[in-house]
């Protein structure tokens, strides 16, 4: 199966489920949107308001700002890599997602990872951190590439950044941001 109709499968799967609290107070799960076939994921967080209106991601503040900081860097946030949420559902008054709830979505996760088979993938805050490399503190590897190993795709180089809201909200993050995301899209040596 191509990729894809493979992602286009796990959208429709997460569309029935009901494994979580969340499913209750969604509108539209976001199984994630973006280009594919250019070897680049995004691991976020979870759907916020707007995302959850009209099931795509990064539509509110924080989207615009990722099209701006892109842009402002030479690149387009939306063509160069495909956005995956670890939690497909809004969490209520966007709230933190609960380890119970990232544990229900985590097989979408993977499934997603195992169609797109990223060579590199650039997380954006600690949730999608803590999906790719469990226990990492943010800070100390924040803006650094990293090159790991994944049980279902193979070697690949890891970026971790903060979250859009965070960088938005904190100068010292925006700059910390901002210089990360410059490193982008070449990571020291193919894996
Ligand atoms: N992660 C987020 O934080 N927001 C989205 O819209 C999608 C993924």
């Amino acid at each position: 199966m191509g990729t894809s109709a493979e992602l286009d499968r796990v959208a429709v799967t997460i569309g029935g489920c009901t494994a979580c609290r969340l499913a209750a107070t969604r509108t539209l799960p976001v199984p994630g949107g973006g280009a594919i076939g250019t070897g680049l994921v995004f691991v976020g967080e979870a759907p916020g308001r707007h995302e959850d209106e009209q099931g795509r991601p990064f539509l509110g503040a924080s989207g615009k700002f990722l099209d701006r900081v892109f842009a402002e860097a030479g690149m387009s946030f939306r063509e160069m890599g495909y956005v995956l949420p670890v939690v497909k559902c809004r969490p209520p008054k966007n709230r933190d997602p609960r380890p119970d709830e990232v544990a229900a979505c985590r097989p979408f996760l993977d499934a997603q990872l195992a169609a797109l088979r990223p060579r590199i993938v650039v997380t954006l805050g600690r949730f999608g951190l803590h999906a790719m490399w469990p226990g990492a503190e943010l800070s100390p590897v924040h803006g650094e590439w990293f090159e790991r190993e994944d049980p279902i795709f193979g070697r690949y180089w890891l970026l971790p950044l903060c979250h859009p809201a965070a960088a938005m909200r904190f100068p010292k993050w925006r700059q910390r941001f901002v210089e990360g995301l410059r490193k982008l899209p070449t990571p020291p040596s193919a894996p």
